[in-house]
C-alpha cells in the first residue's frame, strides 16, 4: 500500500516565489527599456543595460531558487514514498545480501523499488563495495 502523500508539491507560496522574481526582473527590464529609449549616446546607455542585465539575474536567481526548492520537494517526497530512514515506522536493518545489475553503479536491497521486477544476482555487501558499487540513496542497503 501507498503511504499517503505530504501534499501538493506546489504551494502557493512556492509559485509566488517564482512569480515575485519574475515579474520584479521583468520590470526591472522593461523600465530599463523606458530609460534607454531614444538615446543613441553610449555613455546614456550603460546604466539603463546595467539595470536590464540585474532584473534578468533577479528572474534568473528566483527561478533557481524556485528549481532548488522543487529538487528538495521531490527528494523529500521521493524519500516519503520509498520508505527511508526519514519516514515513520520504516526498518533500519542492514540488510544481510544485496543485488546490483552487471554494471550498476549502486547496490541495492532485494525489496528495493527502483529494481523491482529484476532478476539481479545476490551478493554480500562487502563484495559489492570491493567491485565500487555504492548502496543505493533511496533502500539504503
Ligand atoms: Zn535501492
Amino acid at each position: 500500500m501507498t503511504p499517503a502523500l505530504p501534499g501538493p508539491l506546489w504551494s502557493r507560496r512556492d509559485r509566488l516565489r517564482l512569480l515575485v522574481p519574475l515579474i520584479g526582473g521583468a520590470a526591472l527590464i522593461g523600465l530599463a527599456w523606458f530609460l534607454v529609449a531614444g538615446r543613441d549616446d553610449a555613455g546614456g546607455q550603460l546604466a539603463p543595460v546595467s539595470l536590464a542585465i540585474a532584473g534578468a539575474g533577479v528572474g534568473f536567481a528566483g527561478a533557481l531558487f524556485w528549481l532548488g526548492q522543487g529538487r528538495r520537494a521531490v527528494r523529500a517526497l521521493s524519500w516519503h514514498l520509498l520508505g527511508s530512514a526519514d519516514s515513520a515506522g520504516c526498518e533500519t536493518t542492514v540488510a544481510a545480501e544485496s543485488v546490483a545489475g552487471p554494471n550498476a553503479r549502486y547496490f541495492h536491497r532485494r525489496d528495493c523499488l527502483l529494481i523491482t521486477d529484476r532478476a539481479f544476482p545476490a551478493a554480500a555487501r562487502a563484495d559489492q563495495e570491493r567491485v565500487g558499487r555504492q548502496p543505493c540513496p533511496a533502500c539504503q542497503p
